[in-house]
């Protein structure tokens, strides 16, 4: 029986029909959800679907002859295969459907909402403590009154911080339009330079600019990738000890241009690294309290490269340092979209 030609509602992405002759025939959809691909090879398919159709609860399903099961198969972790089977026209019909990606989107949706009001509500917890302490007749003392109004302010900053990141965060998720010019990338290195050298002063911070002098022009996003270059710098300052150094390296590699940002810092731990560009994720977030981040920037960067169609990496060593290594087309194409 051919199964090719079958009408599949769009969800269902792959059928595998039984004809008379009770053999199961699957449909080059079944297939591509039984095999990834770059492994899309007929005969691997049809092994997986041996091996799903043997498992007992499978079976269990075929016996009923009718009805629907979720199954994790041994062979991609992250698929969840949605099995149901039906009886249309007298053959019966498993329908395969990989769930997976929608599932994940809707944990991440809920862990995005869970992060955001985790977030918010600490700062707000801060905020009206201070005020009830202020309330409660901490006004009275003069010292009691700036630690709190202090505490206010700073709690407030970060609320600030977070809902514009959030707005930012919310903007990418869209269809960013890049606003493309064409502009020296020296200038640009400069200025992020010359905007964070008095924060890598105060920290003892030996901050550094190696590029050279004849670099190519760019057509890139300015302001996005100053924005960029400006976390990563003031990343690697604030997770360096004072006397260490941190370095902001350009070079022309093959086609584009390579942006290094080199710390001697505490660097991240390995089993981190894969994570630092996930939304909210903060390595330890007893540091990050204390330097004031909310696990956003890193994400924000990612996006913003994939934007001009660019890579980013990180190479680090505990206690020795890190580098994030960013590469960049040259000239980035209008209205990319993440
Ligand atoms: P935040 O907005 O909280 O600063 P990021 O997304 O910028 O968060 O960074 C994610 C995590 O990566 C942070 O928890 C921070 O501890 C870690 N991190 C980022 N850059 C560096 C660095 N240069 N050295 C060590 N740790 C870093």
């Amino acid at each position: 029986m051919a199964t090719d030609g079958l009408f599949l509602p769009p969800q269902i992405l792959g059928a595998v029909c039984w004809g008379a002759e009770g053999v199961p025939q699957s449909s080059d959809a079944a297939r591509d959800v039984l095999a990834a691909p770059d492994d899309a090879d007929r005969a691997e398919a049809d092994r997986r679907l041996a091996v799903l159709l043997g498992l007992p609860e499978v079976r269990a399903l075929l016996d009923a002859g009718e009805g629907a099961l979720q199954v994790v198969p041994d062979w991609a972790q992250d698929q969840v295969l949605l099995l149901s089977l039906s009886r249309p026209g007298g053959c019966a019909v498993l329908a395969l459907t990989d769930i997976g990606p929608q599932q994940r989107l809707a944990s991440l949706q809920q862990d995005f909402v869970a992060n955001v009001s985790h977030e918010l509500r600490t700062p707000l917890t801060s905020i009206r403590m201070a005020a009830e302490s202020l309330q409660m007749g901490a006004m009275a003392s003069e010292t009691l009154r700036t630690k709190f109004a202090s505490n206010i302010q700073r709690e407030a900053e970060r609320l600030t911080r977070l809902v514009n990141e959030i707005l930012v965060v919310a903007n990418l998720r869209g269809r960013p339009v890049l606003h493309l010019s064409e502009f020296a990338p020296l200038d640009l290195a400069q200025e992020v330079i010359a905007t964070l050298e008095p924060h890598a002063a105060l920290n003892h911070v030996d901050l550094r600019l190696e590029a050279p002098d004849d670099l190519p022009m760019v057509r890139w996003d300015r302001d996005r990738v100053h924005q960029v270059i400006l976390n990563l710098v003031d990343n690697a300052i604030k997770f360096t000890p004072a006397e260490g150094r941190v370095t902001l390296r350009f070079t022309v590699r093959d086609s584009g241009l390579e942006v290094r940002v080199i710390d001697t810092g505490i660097g991240i731990p390995e089993i981190d690294r894969p994570r630092i560009f996930d939304r909210f994720y903060r390595v330890d977030k007893s540091r990050s309290r204390v330097t004031g981040g909310v696990g956003l920037g890193l994400s924000i960067v990612k996006d913003l490269i994939v934007a001009h169609k660019g890579t980013i990496d990180v190479a680090s060593e505990i206690n020795v340092g890190t580098e994030f290594i960013i590469r960049m087309p040259l000239r980035a194409e209008t209205a990319a979209a993440v």
